[in-house]
């Protein structure tokens, strides 16, 4: 999701000022010499480590995680194979959709009864949300709910059935299911398409974005068991994998795409449109595949049977499978290079679409593909290749704001240029984290926003040279951090006090964040850790213990007071120059740490012959709570000027006493 969408915007306003980095000169890197100021009583001293966790540490035990951030060889995830069928009536909005899932149990536990999510129970008349939403609309109706053949009824008493809290559907087994064991789930619902105005989709009379609109399996893990928090609107999700074969029903002349591959492309598109999608496949430009004069039933789809058409998708190893349609659509491809996606040692590329209606060439959308384009091929790099068929930029109802679905995008509303580029390529960075690598975004959203932020300035920085977006994002959370009001981001996505304070939590602070941990590890070993913490969780369910402890381990380092400082913590960083006097033929620099947050202090001294000196004070030199430390540095040639963090790779709340002279 993107934070603006329900982040004040004013929060991103000045997007466009462009921030230089002062590089630091080259020249011979001086240990340090330090001395602690005695007696220093210490705003910082106590307990540097994070917290337990118990789930963890159970786990290390068990052999599903281990203390190096890899998965451990116990390691085990669930899986559902999804048959889904749906009819939408664009006219009385109504879907009615039937579905078989096999869930697979691959714990190592007998499961008496299992858990899914009915996400569209948001939308339930007097169902509890932290959101807007539309209130006219219902929840699903449930017509059939069935399990291992047999037909289920709505109970509360103990036994054999099925019951809906919420969001949340338990249903109690007729028969126990043994690990290693399968069983089947048969439903058959309906639902209305919310309108604009609810979250992440809906409709607004002309496109259609179906999101969150079949039973969905409950994640059952190693660290909680099942995880059945309810969708509440504003906190995320944690979806399990699965593959799914998906069969979509629409009127002839409406334009389908979903997440999957279209296995039926003959039945539905018309010669035309399939042969310009070819050529698309390997165009250097821009293919319009449909244009506004062929917007007809038999130009831009086939004709159908009965004036319908059946879309067949199918997806591997995906999280969630979400779908549009809109008979006012036109349709861009392109194609992008992702490099070696399926190991085979050749390069790969994937289709890139964007579905949009006219009038959003306003906002620039007759530029979406080339922006897919670049952010596909860009993270790719940055990250790893982008491994499925397809990335489609949706313009969807506007009060999608920007939201990630596997292999898709829901993007509402009017942007400019950059505006538009950013919440794609940011919806697209969330391909990898958490589509990719799926974490559960309802109890860490840092994990999945976070991270996404933090690329996203990556992808900016590489597309629009010279815009720099992640002093944006430090000036979000310095700005939020004074004010009062921020939480730590160890917490759950629904349990902020304020909009304000996930959106700093979830997005600004942990981007600034990696920003400050890339400066202490370096960008080399930086991006190397990132990248195993990818790899080593690609389709995996990684907690946050699996991301901290592969960053130390890639970097052979212990940030155990990194994490805490600024995961588990409110704690603000500010560090200065007290003092500089000479003393014999020696500099003595005085700095200080007089904030809570503990990290090294890093110093540039630049002296008159035009040589400059880094030296850094460790973290470890304020764990014991002192305040200041005595850096002394040869006093010739003459000192022209000492910065600390002259990169500006740490947010400091008072930057005005990190030069001297001042
Ligand atoms: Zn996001």
């Amino acid at each position: 999701m993107d934070s603006r969408t329900s982040c004040s915007r004013s929060v991103l306003a000045g997007l466009l000022i462009v921030t230089a980095i002062s590089g630091c000169s080259g020249g011979r890197a001086a240990p340090p010499v330090t001395t602690a100021s005695p007696g220093a009583a210490g705003p910082a001293s106590g307990s540097m480590v994070i917290p337990a966790n118990e789930a963890f540490q159970r786990a290390v035990t068990r052999g599903t995680r281990t203390s190096t951030g890899a998965p451990g060889p116990r390691y085990w995830q669930q899986w559902t194979d999804y048959r889904l069928e749906a009819e939408l009536n664009p006219i009385s909005k109504r879907l009615m959709g039937q579905g078989t899932l096999t869930y697979f149990n691959r714990s190592p536990d007998t499961l008496r009864e299992v858990y899914l999510h009915l996400l569209h129970n948001l939308f339930a008349p007097g169902a509890r949300h932290n959101t807007d939403v539309p209130w006219s609309v219902e929840g699903v109706e449930l017509s059939r709910v069935a399990a291992q053949g047999q037909e289920l009824k709505p109970t509360e008493e103990e036994g054999v059935g099925y019951e809906v809290d919420g969001t949340v559907m338990r249903i109690r087994l007729p028969r126990a299911l043994a690990p290693g064991g399968s069983a089947t789930l048969d439903f058959r619902w309906m639902l209305r398409v919310p309108p604009d105005g609810a979250p992440r989709g809906g409709q607004d009379g002309e496109t259609f974005f179906i999101n969150y609109w079949y039973p969905q399996m409950a994640v059952y893990d190693d660290l909680n068991d099942w995880q059945i928090d309810q969708y509440l609107g504003n906190a995320e999700f944690y979806m399990g994998y699965g593959n799914y074969d998906v069969a979509l029903t629409l009127p002839e002349g409406w334009l389908v795409t979903s997440t999957g591959s279209l296995k039926n492309p003959t039945e539905v598109l018309s010669a035309q449109t399939r042969a310009r999608l070819d050529s698309a496949g390997h165009a250097t430009g821009i293919v319009r595949v449909v244009t506004e004069a062929d917007r007809t039933a038999g130009t831009s789809t086939a004709r159908g049977t009965g004036g319908k058409l059946v879309w067949r998708f199918r997806a591997d190893t995906v999280r969630d499978v979400s779908w549009a349609t809109s008979s006012r659509y036109l349709w861009d491809a392109t194609n992008a290079a992702v490099g070696d996606a399926n190991g085979d040692g050749r390069a790969d590329t994937a289709a890139i679409n964007s579905f949009y209606r006219p009038e959003l060439r306003a906002s620039h959308w007759n530029e979406s593909a080339r922006y897919s384009r670049h952010s596909v091929e860009f993270f790719s790099r940055y990250l790893m290749p982008y491994p499925y068929a397809h990335m489609t930029a949706v313009d969807g109802p506007s009060s999608c704001g920007g939201m990630e679905y596997p292999m898709m995008t829901c993007i509402g509303g009017q942007w400019d240029t950059l505006g538009l580029y950013e919440v794609t390529t940011h919806e697209i960075g969330h391909m990898w984290f958490p589509k990719l690598v799926g974490s559960d975004e309802k109890r860490f959203a840092w994990m999945d926003e976070g991270l996404t932020q933090f690329n996203q300035s990556q992808a900016i920085a590489d597309f629009f040279k010279g815009v720099d977006d992640e002093e944006i994002n430090r000036r979000n959370y310095l700005g939020f951090a004074e004010s009062g009001g921020e939480v730590e981001l160890m917490r759950h996505g629904d349990r902020y006090p304020t909009y304000g304070s996930y959106g700093v939590a979830a997005y600004y602070k942990p981007a600034t964040v990696l920003v400050a941990l890339r400066g202490v590890l370096g960008e080399e070993t930086y991006n190397k850790a990132f990248k195993e913490y990818g790899r080593r969780w690609l389709y995996k369910h990684p907690s946050p213990s699996d991301l901290f402890n592969t960053f130390e381990d890639v970097s052979g380092r212990d940030l155990d007071w990194f994490w805490r400082t600024w995961f588990y913590e409110t704690w603000r960083l500010d560090q200065g120059i007290d003092t500089v006097s000479t003393a014999g033929d020696s500099l003595d620099i005085v700095v200080h740490n007089e904030g809570r947050a503990v990290m090294p202090v890093r110093l540039v001294v630049s002296r008159t012959d035009g040589r400059a000196d880094s030296l850094t004070v460790p973290a470890s030199a304020w764990f014991g709570g002192e305040r200041r430390r005595t850096v002394r540095v040869a006093a010739l040639p003459a000192v022209k000027s000492i910065e600390i963090d002259p990169e500006r790779d740490f947010p400091d709340v008072d930057r005005s006493n990190q030069v001297w002279p001042r």
